[in-house]
């Protein structure tokens, strides 16, 4: 059984050599961290309550990007500092995945932020805002119609102006978890599905059958399914269209700014486009209502009209799970960790949380400057949290 120690933040925990480790929940975050503690020849069982292939996660829902510019102006500077190490970490992530001939569609291309000309204000007002909260380093290039044409002649008939943000990716999320699912496979992993669990220090409890299963330690990456046992985790409601059409061709995320709604469209394979997001304080994930679909719908058509002959193939609704500060976190004790909280930044924030765990379960001092932020000891009254009893 594992000897953990506190000294230090950063020093608390050593996990030996070949340590049992059990995971509750299969989305990003569980997929990642099994895949990187089996590579580091750890003995992996990954739990979830749904199936591994048809994944219920958000991960699953999500569009892919993995914008830091974009998402620190709607939120703090501070998301733009974790998902620069989100830009550096994927493509070697993802070199790693493709030796073992498992390749992951990641395209480093940019993104595109566009107004209609009526709504030109608003896309002055996102440069003053940008101008404001991040560094000369992020600020983004102003486009013509003429330059927009060289990026994206399908958008170009329509708008005047854009803002290209050079430094943001995408990745196909889908093809991400089927190829860590394959990998984690392969190295021996243990996949239980449509077992929900519930966790405790150094023990996984399946509800259903009632079984406990001791390990040296435990990962909690429920998302929205940790609340239960985690005061504070909370949904967020995002609804999504996913449509397919051979009229159009993106080559990188497209943001539309429009004064009632946002909308961002994200090119994957096979022609099909992800439409998304909504975003509303509710833990309601029932199916998407009539009128997100139709503000959605109704935006993507003013992108390019040529839309509106492309098929629904999905709508969806999913929980982004967020804590109160909207910030991620990793809670730590002996034998159990817990993280949580990426929001609407799950893949942009992934590399920097996953890095952390790893670096806390091998007792690495590091000085990250992320620690304080990132890094928090249980706190000892969460441990009273009733469970689903
Ligand atoms: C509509 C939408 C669009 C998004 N777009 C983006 C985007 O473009 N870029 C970006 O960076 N992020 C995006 N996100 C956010 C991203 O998807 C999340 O931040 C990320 O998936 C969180 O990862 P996670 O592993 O914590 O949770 P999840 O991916 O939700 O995984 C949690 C897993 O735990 C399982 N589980 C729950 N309860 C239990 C239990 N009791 N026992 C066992 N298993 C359990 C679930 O079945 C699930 O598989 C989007 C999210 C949504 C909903």
């Amino acid at each position: 059984m594992l000897e953990l120690y506190f000294a230090h933040v950063n020093t608390m925990m050593n996990l030996p050599e070949k340590s049992d480790v059990a995971i509750a929940g299969g989305g990003l975050l569980g997929r990642l961290l099994a895949w990187q503690l089996l590579e580091a020849g750890h003995r992996v069982s990954l739990y979830d309550a749904g199936s591994f292939t048809e994944s219920a996660s958000a991960a699953h829902t999500a569009a892919g990007m993995i914008s830091p510019i974009s998402e620190a102006i709607d939120t703090e500077p501070l998301m733009y500092d974790l998902g620069l190490v989100g830009l550096e970490q994927w493509p070697q992530w993802l070199a790693q995945l493709s030796v073992e001939s498992l390749p992951v569609h990641y395209a480093h291309q940019g993104s595109l932020i566009l107004a209609h000309h009526r709504d030109q204000s608003l896309l002055q007002q996102y440069a003053h805002d940008m101008k404001r909260q991040l560094p000369e380093s992020a600020q983004g290039q102003w486009l013509d119609k003429a330059s927009i044409n060289a990026l994206e002649p399908d958008v170009a008939d329509h708008f005047q102006q854009a803002l290209f943000f050079s430094q943001e990716a995408h990745i196909d999320n889908r093809q991400l978890l089927s190829a860590l699912l394959t990998r984690i496979q392969q190295l021996g992993g243990e996949c239980i599905a449509n077992t929900a669990v519930d966790v405790s220090a150094n023990t996984i409890q399946c509800l259903d059958a009632g079984t406990v299963k001791q390990v040296d330690c435990v990962l909690d990456c429920r998302g929205v399914g940790a609340k239960v046992q985690w005061n504070g985790v909370r949904g967020v409601r995002g609804e999504i269209v996913r449509v397919q059409t051979d009229e159009i061709r993106l080559q990188r995320p497209v943001r539309l700014l429009h004064p009632r709604y946002q909308l961002y469209v994200v090119p994957k394979l096979n022609n099909e486009f992800v439409i998304g997001a909504t975003q509303i304080e509710s833990e309601d994930n029932s199916p998407v209502s009539v009128q997100s679909a139709l503000e959605l719908n109704s935006a993507l058509y003013t992108i390019n009209p040529a839309f509106a002959e492309a098929r629904i193939v999905e709508m969806t609704s999913n929980l982004r799970p967020a804590l109160n500060d909207n910030r991620p976190q990793i809670q730590y004790d002996n034998g159990l960790v817990k993280v949580n909280g990426l929001y609407r930044h799950g893949y942009l924030l992934a590399p920097v949380v996953v890095q952390h765990v790893l670096d806390l379960l091998q007792g690495k001092t590091t000085n990250s400057p992320f620690n304080d932020v990132l890094l928090k000891p249980i706190d000892v009254s969460q441990k009273r949290i009733a469970s689903h009893a």
